[in-house]
């Protein structure tokens, strides 16, 4: 990670970039023209299509595979640079097809451009930088900056759905990879995001004894007293110092108010920045012990995906980031956010990740999700600034 770019090989992939964001955007508009929520196996493939069409004319493509998965679509994995798919220590490009946008969004938010502003469904989140990524690995052949390093696009299809199938094949590609560029939007301001927190869901089912609340409370053991119970020890668990949450987002339980409960559950959301903080609240919350020993806690869930730790692989990869985009006065900032995304999983497999690398914009999941059409050309250019120095 020592190469760094001079001002000519910038100027020049700035004006590679800028001399394809037509086509760019035409490919932009034909993957957010092609609804593709997660579990829409139709979007999946078509998207997928697309993508694979435009991936072949790249110079470097060595191969490129669509990977059935039941119930969602396809996966799309292209490597670039490569003599084996079994390479090791390479560069890790890493994004996803899906959105969360319902079919039928595109009717009610159509593609729409305003005040420098592009807007449609999964615009932001990512399709823009599928075919952004595209144009980054055009841009280093075309100014003669080819990779050191075979590089793999991974796009998965069930990001937005917790990656179930996606999971072990990013581990698989991470683990494989010297570096892991992640195509998740960046944060406001086109900050790369070099932490993000781990989640963890729980659910805890509590059953009590019910009993006559006027003729017999004391032969019943509430369910719901002990739950609110348990929600201040739950509370307790959070650590605003380092950053650990906990929310008890629903609770439910008992049938009357004149009947002592018998059953009440709560789920319960977890954050936190370290896998130190994701073990402590996973075992606390794994043995939560009754305050009345009459009624019987279970828990069900766990940790879902570790934190993108802020080390020094992470810090070292966003400082050459900047210095890159620096090179051609581009400012790149960098934040921590709670929201995780595939490159957690990159990273709890040791790989050096740098998330969030997508264009600026705003709205993620939102009504007006849109990006800033004048990100796309130096972002494009410190992508593909990237790709050939790593
Ligand atoms: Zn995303």
């Amino acid at each position: 990670m020592t190469a760094e770019l001079n001002r000519t090989d910038a100027d020049a992939l700035l004006k590679q970039l800028a001399s394809r964001q037509s086509e760019l955007l035409a490919l932009t508009r034909a993957l957010v023209e092609t609804e593709s929520p997660s579990g829409d196996e139709d979007g999946s493939r078509a998207v997928v299509t697309l993508l694979a069409d435009a991936a072949r004319n790249l110079p470097g493509v060595t191969t490129v595979e669509r990977l059935p998965v039941e119930n969602y679509g396809e996966h799309l994995r292209i490597h670039l640079y490569a003599d084996d798919p079994r390479d090791t220590h390479t560069t890790l490009l890493l994004g996803h097809t899906d959105t969360v946008h319902l079919r039928g969004s595109l009717g009610l938010r159509p593609w729409r451009e305003s005040e420098g502003r592009i807007y449609g469904p999964g615009i932001y989140d990512m399709k823009a930088n599928c075919a952004l990524a595209l144009e980054a690995l055009r841009a280093c052949a075309s100014v003669g900056l080819t990779p050191a390093r075979p590089v793999v696009l991974l796009l998965t299809c069930d990001e937005e759905a917790g990656s179930n199938s996606g999971r072990a094949l990013v581990e698989e590609e991470a683990k494989r990879a010297e570096h892991v560029l992640v195509l998740e939007p960046s944060a406001p301001g086109g900050r790369a995001k070099t932490a993000r927190k781990g989640t963890g869901m729980y659910t805890l089912m509590i059953k009590g004894r019910a009993a006559h609340a006027g003729l017999d409370p004391d032969k019943g053991a509430s369910a719901i007293h002990e739950l609110a119970r348990q929600i201040e020890r739950l509370r307790s668990l959070a650590d605003a110092a380092r950053g650990t949450t906990v929310n008890v987002g629903v609770v439910s339980g008992g049938t009357r108010s004149n009947v002592v409960a018998a059953e009440a559950r709560a789920e319960i959301d977890v954050r936190f920045n370290t896998s130190a903080e994701a073990l402590r609240l996973d075992e606390a919350i794994k043995t939560l012990r009754a305050f009345d020993e009459r009624t019987q806690l279970t828990v069900a869930g766990g940790i879902n995906r570790p934190p993108l730790e802020r080390n020094n692989g992470v810090m070292q990869l966003y400082e050459h980031a900047r210095r890159l985009a620096a090179s051609f006065d581009y400012e790149l900032g960098e934040t921590q956010v709670g929201g995780a995304s595939d490159g957690n999983f990159a990273a709890a497999v040791g790989a050096a990740v740098l998330d969030g690398l997508g264009l600026d914009g705003d709205g993620a999941h939102a009504d007006h999700e849109h990006i800033i059409a004048a990100d796309i050309v130096p972002r494009g250019a410190l992508l593909a600034a990237l790709i050939a120095t790593l």
